[in-house]
């Protein structure tokens, strides 16, 4: 029987853990807080942000959001940063991606401190999660790191294929497998775009970290029989709904679930570890820059 991996079950044992943490930062003065920043139109962004927002309210996390109009210079962008960085208040920064072509981005991410830096994604932050010594571990790729943990599913030794390289996926996943150390000590190999022959390189993979962004890529043919699978992909393809669309991940499910041992489904695998995981950080900063333990789930 494959195993269905349930992300809104674990999602809420981790949203459990962190409203405990709020308890104790609440009995040390502290109240959490998390700015978030748009600098866009995007529909999907606006969404995003306000998940984020409305995540934060039921944990006890104190949400500041501020919009920036998307016309707007990089200065004023980087002016509402250096405040946001600068509130005692506030305790994570996060501005959405993606931000106007004409802002850079790599120059945004620099910009946040990154003591408040809960994405993970500031180069300091990227350095010490390579290092073995990460401060604010990436949401998505901690996320899956705690799905696999919630279901025994082995690491260490284990081959893993991670299908994709970005930033906020593909290499900070690759870098938390290899890692010495629990959830870790798999040897891993990093697909993308100029991998040849992909097939093979799944052909021995123990567990397969699907992120390319191309709906329904992987199917059963090229996953090994008992495989754990986790998908990351979110994609809107158009679908007879009331939306329009309906969303898809890079794995075609059922082709999938029929040879792998274990899989996430989409929506409701690795999307809720995601947003769950954005509230871990903020806790953990909140600790750190208070000087509060706080016991992270
Ligand atoms: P990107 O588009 O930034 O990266 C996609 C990666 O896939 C690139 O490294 C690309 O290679 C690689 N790729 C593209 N085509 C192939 C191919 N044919 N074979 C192998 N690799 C390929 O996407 P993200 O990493 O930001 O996101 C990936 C997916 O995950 C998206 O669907 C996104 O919506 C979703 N997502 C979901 C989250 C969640 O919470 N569940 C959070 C974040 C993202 P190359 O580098 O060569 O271009």
């Amino acid at each position: 029987m494959t195993e269905v991996i349930d992300g809104e079950a674990v999602a809420a044992d981790v949203r459990a853990g962190v409203a405990d943490c709020v308890d104790t930062l609440a009995d040390a003065g502290v109240t959490p807080g998390l700015a978030t920043v748009l600098m866009s139109d995007d529909p999907a962004s606006e969404t995003y942000v306000s998940m984020k927002q409305r995540d934060c309210e039921e944990v006890g996390i104190e949400g500041i959001h501020v919009d920036v109009d998307a016309d707007a210079s990089a200065a004023t962008l980087f002016e509402t940063i250096d405040e946001l960085n600068g509130r005692d208040d506030v305790h994570g920064v996060l501005v959405q991606l993606p931000v106007p072509a004409h802002v850079d981005r790599r120059e945004v991410l620099r910009r946040i401190d990154p003591e408040k830096d809960v994405d993970g994604f500031h180069p300091e932050n990227v350095g010490r999660l390579v290092a073995g010594d990460a401060r604010y571990k990436p949401c998505t790729p901690h996320g899956v790191q705690k799905l696999l943990a919630a279901y025994d599913v082995e690491t260490d030794g284990a081959d893993a294929v991670v299908i994709g390289r970005s930033d906020i996926v593909g290499k900070p996943m690759a870098n938390l497998l290899v890692q010495k150390g629990p959830g870790g000590n798999a040897t891993t190999t990093v697909c993308h775009s100029h991998t040849s022959d992909l097939e093979s390189k799944l052909a021995d993979a123990d567990i397969v970290v699907a992120a390319a962004g191309i709906p329904e890529f992987v199917d059963g043919s090229m996953i090994t029989s008992g495989a754990t699978v986790i998908d990351v992909g979110i994609n809107r393809v158009d679908a007879d709904t009331d939306r329009g669309y309906e969303l898809v991940g890079d794995v075609a499910y059922d082709s999938v679930a029929d040879v792998a041992g274990a899989i996430t489904p989409v929506p409701g695998g690795v999307g809720p570890m995601t947003r769950a995981m954005l509230l871990y950080n903020t806790v953990k900063a909140a600790g750190r820059q208070h000087d509060v333990d706080v016991d992270l789930p």
